[in-house]
């Protein structure tokens, strides 16, 4: 119902109704026309239904990149991301987007993790006690049995930091232009961001329609697990890794674009 969803109901709601109430907006993604696009909470203008991990196509790639540092190959951003995005598109549509108020810039593409990629690693590899952070979102994510695994995600992240100069890391402008060059689904994305929520969803071909929780006067980021582990998962990359190296992603992604704007970080809510 339109404005049923504004921030000021939402917001009077307990955690637990909201939950239910954004729950009303997950849809299933077996549709002949699905896309794959940004966590992103704005609404698409052509109205397309998509599947969404933060940066779209590059959220797997980045953590392909991750891995091949762990692994010591210390290659640049922008060929790893180039070489992982050739390899997905044999399984998966790739996707992006852009926004309305970013036409005119030569290096501002309107994704958010896609300009903020220098910022996102630095905050991983500077902030204290950054495993403490992500177990408040993610309970127990990182624990006795994967602490080693975790350091060399860290240290990865510790030595790109030093390397992010242009061009090892590419513009956010750049990344969805080479994007665009591979046949990938572009969506353009209106308004401003007014994201009150955000959406974990483990549960297999769903997702939060965020079109119509924008009708509605609502918005919310929204991560769709399964279809990012699947990504790695057709990448080779070892699941676990993957999983923790998508964790630091994602929470840095929120620090970086809600918190450190000076906004709180909104409640974030589990499906599955
Ligand atoms: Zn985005």
């Amino acid at each position: 119902m339109a404005g049923s969803m504004n921030p000021a109901s939402f917001q009077a709601l307990s955690q637990d109704a909201q939950k239910e109430a954004l729950h009303d907006y997950m849809i299933e993604t077996t549709g002949p026309k699905v896309e794959r696009s940004c966590g992103d909470g704005r609404k698409a203008l052509n109205g397309s239904i998509f599947i969404k991990n933060f940066g779209g196509s590059l959220g797997a790639a980045t953590v392909s990149f991750v891995s091949r540092w762990i692994h010591g190959e210390q290659v640049t951003y922008g060929d790893a991301v180039e070489e992982a995005l050739a390899k997905l598109k044999t399984k998966f549509d790739l996707g992006g987007h852009r926004d309305n108020g970013s036409d005119d810039s030569d290096t501002s593409s309107g994704c958010g993790y896609a300009d903020n990629r220098t910022a996102i690693v630095n905050r991983i590899a500077t902030t204290e006690g950054f495993d403490g952070v992500i177990n408040s979102v993610f309970a127990n994510a990182i624990h006795d049995g994967n602490r080693s695994q975790w350091e060399s995600v860290l240290g990865a992240y510790q030595a790109i930091a030093g390397k992010q100069a242009q061009p090892f890391t590419p513009n956010g402008e750049q990344l969805i232009t080479s994007l665009e060059k591979k046949d990938s689904t572009i969506l353009m994305l209106d308004g401003a961001h007014e994201e009150y929520a955000i959406v974990f969803n483990e549960k297999p071909n769903t997702t939060l329609d965020t079109n119509r929780l924008v009708e509605d006067g609502g918005s919310a980021f929204c991560v769709d697990i399964w279809d990012a582990m699947a990504q790695t998962d057709h990448l080779g990359i070892n699941s676990e890794e993957a999983r923790l190296i998508y964790m630091a992603e994602w929470v840095a992604t929120a620090l970086v674009l809600v918190v450190d704007k000076g906004k709180p970080l909104p409640p974030i809510f589990f499906y599955n």
